[in-house]
């Protein structure tokens, strides 16, 4: 009779009916060639909606920074990021082992670095340093309890690196949460980043893909870069047509998992176990239990009240909302929370 309420991640979403059935009208070919409709639409649809002049389909996310960062660089350049960030915690060291490149970690408000902090970290002309070439933000950042960005903060930055000749992408897998909670402008996006990441398989409740946007004059290299890390995919329309559904139909939808993450911190705000959490501003919630605390016993607590998370570093626990939290989900886990005494 239990049930379990899933806030490990906005990854565990299932195709809704509607979305299998736009999967199963695709029209396909092979993309290899150049020859899928379907994902042909969704890289130009999901390029103008962010004022972009051309997309790239891709397996993952991971794989659509990588070969942003990739597309770059080259050896002995160096990106610079939050220490926080997803390319760097999250993407098994790959910008090494991809491009040979370093990272420069720097220590923002909850992931969001600033123009300043940007300014004191670019490297002299000198053989000494590595070259600064990348600038990478991530957009909401998961690890500061999926915070936003101010855009003028990034114009600023991005004036920076225009200054001192610097690429600047986005890690933007939860771009759309951002989107909605700040009302930004879509397309302001695509007039200052060279390159944008964008997931479907994450809030927006697609089974598999991601998207690289970029201009025009990038996309050859990039398609060269996909092929050799594997990413060119065949009839991949069938998961191109759940990304367009998805970008057609599941971006407006994002508030509502803002308000239950809402409520959640609001919730594990009144328990008397739990230290702080992060302020919340979209679907992500990060809270820390008290110091004497064992993060495995609060896990498990959790589980018995079935409410599945994941430990987020030492002490702290994320919980995500996302398509398949209903209501009653909701009430459950406000019921189960509350129960709970350590
Ligand atoms: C999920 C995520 C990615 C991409 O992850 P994949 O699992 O490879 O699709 C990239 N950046 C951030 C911030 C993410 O949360």
């Amino acid at each position: 009779m239990s049930t379990t309420i899933d806030f490990r991640s906005d990854t565990v979403t299932k195709p809704t009916p509607e979305m299998l059935e736009a999967m199963l009208a695709a029209e396909v070919g092979d993309d290899v060639f150049g020859e899928d409709p379907t994902i042909k639409k969704l890289e130009q649809e999901l390029a103008d909606m962010l004022g972009m002049e051309a997309g790239l389909f891709c397996p993952s996310g991971t794989m659509t920074n990588q070969i942003a960062i990739r597309l770059h660089t080259q050896p002995q350049d160096e990106v610079i990021c939050d220490k926080r960030s997803h390319i760097y915690l999250y993407e098994g060291g790959g910008i090494a082992a991809n491009s040979l490149v370093t990272p420069c970690l720097l220590n923002g408000d909850r992931g969001r670095i600033t123009a300043a902090h940007l300014l004191e970290n670019i490297k002299p002309d000198d053989i000494h340093a590595p070259v600064s070439r990348l600038v990478s933000l991530e957009n909401t950042m998961n690890k500061g309890g999926g915070c936003c960005y101010d855009f003028s903060e990034i114009e600023a930055i991005q004036k920076v690196c225009r200054e001192h000749n610097l690429a600047l992408h986005l890690d933007g897998a939860r771009l759309f949460n951002a989107l909605v909670k700040t009302g930004d402008e879509p397309k302001s996006y695509g007039n200052v980043f060279d390159t944008i990441s964008i997931c479907l398989s994450k809030g927006l409740g697609a089974p598999v893909g991601s998207a690289l946007l970029m201009s025009n004059a990038l996309k050859p290299k990039a398609l060269r870069i996909r092929k050799v890390f594997g990413g060119g995919m065949r009839q991949a329309g069938y998961l191109a047509a759940a990304g367009l559904y998805a970008i057609r139909n599941h971006v407006h939808r994002l508030s509502e998992d803002h308000e239950k993450a809402e409520h959640l911190e609001q919730t594990l705000k009144g328990l008397s176990w739990v230290e702080s959490v992060m302020p919340v501003e979209t679907n992500i919630v990060i809270f820390t239990p008290e110091k004497t605390m064992d993060q495995k016993v609060v896990m498990d607590a959790l589980k018995n009240v079935g409410i599945l998370a994941v430990p987020f570093g030492p002490r702290d626990i994320r919980l995500v909302t996302h398509l398949d939290i209903s209501d009653d989900h909701m009430d459950l886990a406000e019921k189960g929370l509350r129960q709970l005494e350590f």
